[in-house]
């Protein structure tokens, strides 16, 4: 089975997911609630942007040529209103930042600019012509494409349909995603554990991480180390469009979702990648659903969901281009790793991102310290040290 780098993982999952990627459902939704959701279809300028050339100032419309010099001010034309005048040599009419330009001006001087003396308005400076005007169709040409499908709306692709007039969108629909946490120690979070048993943590990290690549979560029961009980999860699993399971895919001797997962007909595509914390990853696809198994610890199953499972959930969910923006940021003190894994370690990035500092933990089951950092440190695998003050790699929690 295939041992792959962290570059080489992420490049198998968006690969194999983009190829066989079936397109989502499609459903309609007002304009807020598609804010977070993947657009279904090409969006098209219903007109112009902007639909007529327009000032970008408070001033007023001249022909750049004039000037310098005094012009004699012949109107105004305000923002929401249609210009009549037309602007000849020596002349200008006042202007409102969002009104249309009057005929025969070029350009826009600002307020500022200018002294204005009853009907004259003295400009000691000159402007290019086309200065502080956007013209018509500047910004899109009628029926051009102004979206395609797949893209993430935010704030202003919303803004965007907003300003075509578009009330609704078509999004696809989530992806519906099964998680299966597997372990005999592991129990439900309202039950009390017995001192040697611990609380599913891993099913409510994965769900929000789930929610949060847009994704449907769905939590299955705990599967325990035990083969029929965990096939049968398994098998559930399966129906959904993604499955995610936590813990079981070491080398431990109840360790069996692999076995499982083979029984059931899997194709493995790695089943471990050079990353600390996470090196037992499984990818793989079984009965047409691609799953992952996640190693249990806590931070395992984050990291490794992060930067491996949510672009699967993005792509099941029809986003064509997955990102993970890695940001550089200055270490705070000297810091020193053995070398041969991509590692992400808990850090706190300073609130304006230019200074990390590496936090203490006790390894990947420590989940205060997970909840005490805000990034991840990323480093390189083939460096070893780093002195305070050298840029480092930062993944955002
Ligand atoms: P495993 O990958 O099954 O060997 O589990 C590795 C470690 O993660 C063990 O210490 C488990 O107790 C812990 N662990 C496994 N599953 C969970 C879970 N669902 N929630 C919290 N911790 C877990
Ligand atoms: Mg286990």
């Amino acid at each position: 089975m295939a041992t792959l780098s962290f570059d080489e993982a992420r490049e198998c999952v968006l690969a194999k997911v983009t190829e066989a990627r079936p397109t989502p459902g499609v459903e309609q939704a007002g304009l807020l609630a598609a804010a977070g959701r993947v657009l279904a279809e090409r969006v098209l300028a219903d007109r112009d942007y902007p639909p007529f050339a327009r000032s970008v100032r408070d001033g007023f419309a001249v022909r750049a040529a004039d000037l310098p010099g005094e012009l004699h001010v012949i109107g105004e034309v305000r923002a929401g209103e249609n210009s009549t005048q037309e602007v000849g040599a020596g002349q200008a009419v006042e202007i409102m930042t969002g009104a249309p330009m009057p005929a025969g001006a070029d350009s826009v001087v600002m307020v500022e600019h200018t002294t204005v003396d009853g009907a004259k308005v003295n400009v000691q400076r000159t402007l290019y012509a086309g200065e502080n005007v956007s013209p018509q169709a500047c910004e899109a040409r009628q029926e051009s494409v102004l979206l395609e499908p797949g893209r993430l709306l935010g704030f202003a692709e919303i803004a965007l349909l907003a300003a075509g007039g578009r009330t609704q969108a078509s999004v696809f629909q989530k992806p519906q995603v099964a998680i299966l946490a597997t372990g005999d120690e592991i129990v439900e979070v309202h039950e009390t554990p017995l001192s040697y048993q611990i609380r599913n943590s891993n099913a409510q990290s994965l769900a929000v991480q789930v929610l949060r690549a847009g994704g449907c979560p769905s939590i299955l029961p705990i599967a325990r180390d035990q083969y029929d009980a965990t096939r049968e999860l398994v098998e559930r699993g399966l129906q959904f469009d993604l499955l995610l399971l936590s813990g079981g895919v070491s080398a431990g001797k109840y360790d069996i979702v692999e076995r499982v997962l083979a029984d059931l007909g899997a194709e493995f595509f790695f089943d471990r990648v050079l990353i600390q914390p996470g090196q037992p990853l499984v990818f793989g696809k079984a009965q047409g659903k691609f799953f992952f198994g996640l190693p249990g610890n806590p931070a395992s199953t984050m990291v490794t969901f992060e930067v491996f499972a949510r672009a699967a959930v993005e792509l099941l969910g029809g986003q064509t281009d997955p990102m993970l923006p890695l940001l550089q940021s200055r270490l705070a003190k000297d810091f020193k790793q053995k070398t041969g894994l991509t590692r992400f370690l808990p850090a706190c990035l300073s609130s304006d991102g230019s200074e990390v500092t590496p936090l203490r933990w006790q390894g990947s089951g420590d989940v205060p310290a997970l909840a005490r950092s805000n990034a991840f440190l990323v480093t390189e695998p083939d460096r070893e040290n780093w002195a305070a003050g050298d840029m480092i790699r930062v993944l955002l929690k």
